[in-house]
């Protein structure tokens, strides 16, 4: 819910992303994309209380936890995925 996250277009359930505000993830590259496969998740297996899910750290939110079945518009494919 930070202001940069907003900005950026993350949200922590991939499949709530809104289309029209993000086309990038309705597009058939887009529908794989998740903070699960992103170059940018550097640390996954966390977790957040009062949270459901696995999270991870993320290049571009050092101040927050990202879901691993979230996505933003800063996607990037992980290396060797
Ligand atoms: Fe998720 Fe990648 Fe966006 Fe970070 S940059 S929030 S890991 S999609």
């Amino acid at each position: 819910s930070s202001p940069q996250a907003q900005a950026l277009g993350y949200y922590h359930d991939a499949t709530k992303v809104d289309l029209v505000k993000w086309p990038r993830k309705g597009t058939e590259e887009g529908k794989t994309q998740l903070c699960s496969n992103c170059q940018l998740l550097l640390n996954r297996g966390k977790s957040v209380p009062g949270m459901s899910g696995e999270w991870g750290q993320c290049a571009i939110f050092p101040a927050g936890l990202v879901n691993v079945n979230g996505w933003c518009n800063s996607w990037v494919l992980k290396q060797g995925a």
